[in-house]
């Protein structure tokens, strides 16, 4: 890491100390509790979103929140290896539950600027940006449906013109922040002939969920959790005028693969840097449990662990940080970014499932909250495209002609 760089993650995580952390301790119970942090039908309760909103605000005004946007939007561009190193320092530091606000530092292209806006028109941009910018006003990511997940190709959720503007009938699930989004940036089918030859026909809009005919139906609750972020939507004749489509039309699934870089990256990252938080974690009670006469340490088989766990975190981040280098080169690293997200999350679970191991019965208690570890870990092999689907295109990328096994 440079000096730059080290400078800049350094301001960071005294931001985080200075800004965040507080905010997450004077919540108290209320962020750690699940029966307080979710209402009954499982939606975040309005402290933990308003926590949430403060923290994106707090990093907007500090000029975090957007340094990886673009500079048309008050960004820094700062690269994807930065983007990648910031996102797995904060993981490692804050671990777990912190990094549930500690989330809410950068936008990503779930909630805030990213590169998609430079597809979208001034006039929308003039609408929706100082919102989002500031942290205010946060968007979601509709692209899931009940019978589109890996196979996107299968969507059914359709706007259909009307004048100068569009009405959506579908629906989504697994909208994450959709629950309490105030922007939803939707993916329709506005041409069927080019979706079934799978070339096309699938354009993005960015809709206000204050839209009439757009409806939360419920939230997915995960994991033994007693509530969630993942929202099943409905939209009914929901009326869109044409300044809310961003980029061309029939071309949506091009704008959805853009936060793919940067999306596979941040998975890799946050992971990694859990998996080494639960690492250190577990080498600490490793030197001070005993059994059979000497600590843990001593025996062979934890040494093991905790030599096999450093072996993976080693190989995810090279691998991460060289997809992430050769991104600011300009390269196209589909395929990297595909091995470096699929690699890092399985990584990532084992290291952790080890270092539950290690903690023996504590590695179950809630307290240790490595649970909540493995939880994260775990939801990541599906997430941002499922770990199946990568290899499928790293695979076929193979058998093309177009991986270059020198890998450099
Ligand atoms: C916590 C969470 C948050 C999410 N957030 C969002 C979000 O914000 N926005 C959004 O649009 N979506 C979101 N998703 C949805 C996620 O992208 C999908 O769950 C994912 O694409 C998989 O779709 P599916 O669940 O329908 O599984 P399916 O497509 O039904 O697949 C089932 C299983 O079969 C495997 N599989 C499918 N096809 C193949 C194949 N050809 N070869 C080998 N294996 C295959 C898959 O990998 C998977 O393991 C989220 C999901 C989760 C769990």
């Amino acid at each position: 890491m440079d000096e730059s760089d080290r400078r800049i993650i350094d301001n960071l995580h005294a931001f985080a100390d200075r800004e965040i952390v507080p905010i997450e301790e004077a919540l108290g119970a209320t962020f750690t509790n699940p029966r307080l942090h979710y209402d009954e039908t499982g939606k975040e309760t309005p402290a933990i979103t308003d926590a949430r909103r403060r923290a994106r605000m707090k990093s907007a005004e500090a000029g975090f929140y957007t340094m990886f946007c673009s500079k048309k939007f008050g960004g820094e561009d700062l690269g994807i290896r930065l983007w990648f190193l910031c996102w797995e320092s904060m993981f490692h530091r804050y671990g777990m539950p912190k990094t549930q606000l500690v989330y809410e530092i950068l936008s990503t292209f779930f909630s805030g600027p990213h590169e998609v806006w430079n597809h979208a028109s001034e006039e929308l941009r003039a609408e929706v940006m100082p919102g989002l910018a500031t942290g205010k006003l946060q968007g979601c990511f509709g692209l899931t449906e009940p019978d589109a997940g890996s196979d996107s190709w299968m969507m059914r959720t359709q706007a259909v013109r009307d004048g100068s503007d569009w009405i959506i009938n579908g629906s989504k699930q697994w909208t994450t922040n959709s629950p309490t989004a105030d922007f939803i940036m939707l993916y329709a089918v506005t041409d069927k002939a080019m979706l079934t030859a799978r070339k096309g026909g699938v354009t993005c809009f960015y809709v206000p969920t204050s839209t009439p005919g757009f409806k939360v139906e419920s939230v997915l609750s995960i994991l033994g959790e007693l509530g969630g972020n993942e929202g099943i939507l409905s939209f009914t004749d929901m009326r869109v005028p044409d300044k809310y489509r961003i980029g061309e039309l029939n071309r949506g699934f091009d704008l959805a693969m853009l936060g793919v870089r940067h999306g596979r990256l941040a998975n890799a990252g946050r992971t990694l840097g859990t998996a080494r938080w639960a690492l250190e974690k577990a080498i600490d009670y490793a030197k001070v449990r005993r059994t059979f006469g000497a600590a843990l340490a001593e025996h062979q088989t934890i040494q093991n662990y905790l030599a096999d766990a450093t072996i993976k975190l080693y190989a995810g981040r090279l691998m991460a940080l060289d997809a992430a280098t050769k991104a600011d080169l300009g390269r196209d690293i589909r395929t990297e970014a595909s091995m470096a997200k699929a690699f890092c999350t399985q990584a990532a679970f084992e290291i952790i499932d080890k270092c539950m191991q290690i903690h023996g019965g504590m590695g179950l208690a809630n307290e240790t909250k490595l649970y909540q570890a493995l939880h994260q870990a775990r939801a990541t092999h599906v997430t941002e495209g499922p770990n199946e689907i990568q290899r499928r295109s790293i695979a076929q990328n193979l058998l093309r002609g177009r991986v270059d096994l020198t890998f450099e």
